[in-house]
């Protein structure tokens, strides 16, 4: 289930970075994106409370010009590891939180392992930098001799020094962070349809199935056709990350999806196809295929 066709390349185009913030518990993962999201004040978001969708598009200024990125907000490395068990590759870069007064713990060398297992670059953020007893270059010894060599000491891996609760260095951090993406050349067809990964799903008591979708290629609609794992569907309506409805989502971006018949996984792709019909053959046969795997899982528990 590749991403891109031989027929995107000449129609590529600059897409977003989407990004995953991992670390140790309580080194400051939440307290980050909490900063991040409340520092972008968007129209749509004046007008009351809107509900998570799992993602979060920032815009961040980089040399004057507001770039756009997506923050998943999945908790911690479960999403990612799940994710990636399954085969999917949603993020662009992995920000890594350390706490200074903490230094690299088990959760730490975890999402290190994670994001290069990955091949997702990595960007340290060295939290906590206001806190007494914090002791950065300690923390940047301790990742030097894990491998990950400080841009600073003419290694390769960026580390910024921020307080994730006072917001400072915040904003360098995400320009670094837009950096490390230029690098990168991400680029996607917009003139396409969309293929993608599921990144959240459940059930909801009016929606019925609502599942959030990360637009990898090409442009998802209202009305098309998805299938993703055992489930299908003609989409009937699509959120955007403030809780607007939108017609359509461009690649990178993060969706709430309603129509599907059935509550996909996190990490299941889902792809538009042409007609119902050939998306419910899909799901069929990729629900045999789960029956099986699960089948041969258990045989070799036993
Ligand atoms: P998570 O488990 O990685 O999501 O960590 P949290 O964001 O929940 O933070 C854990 C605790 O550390 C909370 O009490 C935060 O207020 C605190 N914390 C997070 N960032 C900072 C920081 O930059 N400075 C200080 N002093 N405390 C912080």
């Amino acid at each position: 289930n590749e991403i891109f066709d031989e027929d995107d390349l000449d129609k590529l185009e600059d897409r977003p970075p989407v990004i995953t913030i991992m670390g140790h518990v309580d080194h400051g993962k939440t307290t980050l994106l909490d900063y991040i999201r409340k520092s972008k004040v968007t129209a749509s978001e004046a007008g009351g409370i809107t509900q998570g969708i799992g993602a979060y598009k920032v815009l961040v200024p980089v040399d004057g010009k507001l770039l756009p990125c997506v923050f998943l907000d999945t908790p911690g490395h479960e999403a990612f590891g799940a994710m990636r068990a399954r085969g999917a590759r949603v993020t662009d870069i992995a920000i890594i939180v350390v706490a200074a007064d903490d230094g690299v713990r088990p959760q730490t060398a975890e999402a290190i392992a994670h994001a290069k297992a990955a091949g997702v670059p990595i960007v340290i953020a060295i939290n906590k930098v206001d806190k007494e007893g914090a002791n950065p270059d300690r923390v940047m010894e301790e990742l030097s001799s894990s491998g990950l060599m400080p841009v600073d000491w003419g290694g390769d891996v960026p580390m910024v020094k921020i307080s994730a609760l006072k917001g400072e260095n915040v904003g360098d951090l995400l320009e670094t962070v837009m950096l490390v993406a230029e690098l990168q050349e991400l680029r996607a067809n917009p003139h396409r349809n969309a293929k993608g990964t599921v990144i959240e799903a459940g059930l909801h008591k009016s929606k019925g199935s609502v599942a959030t979708f990360i637009v990898q290629n090409g442009t998802l609609k209202r009305g098309d056709v998805v299938v993703c794992g055992e489930a299908y569907g003609k989409v009937r309506a699509l959120f955007d990350d403030t809780g607007s409805r939108v017609d359509e989502a461009g690649p990178s971006s993060a969706v709430q999806v309603i129509g599907l018949n059935n509550v996909p996984i996190a990490g299941d792709p889902f792809e538009v196809v042409d007609t119902l019909d050939i998306a419910r053959e899909k799901a069929e046969a990729r629900a045999v295929e789960l029956r099986v795997e699960r089948i041969s899982a258990k045989a070799g528990d036993g």
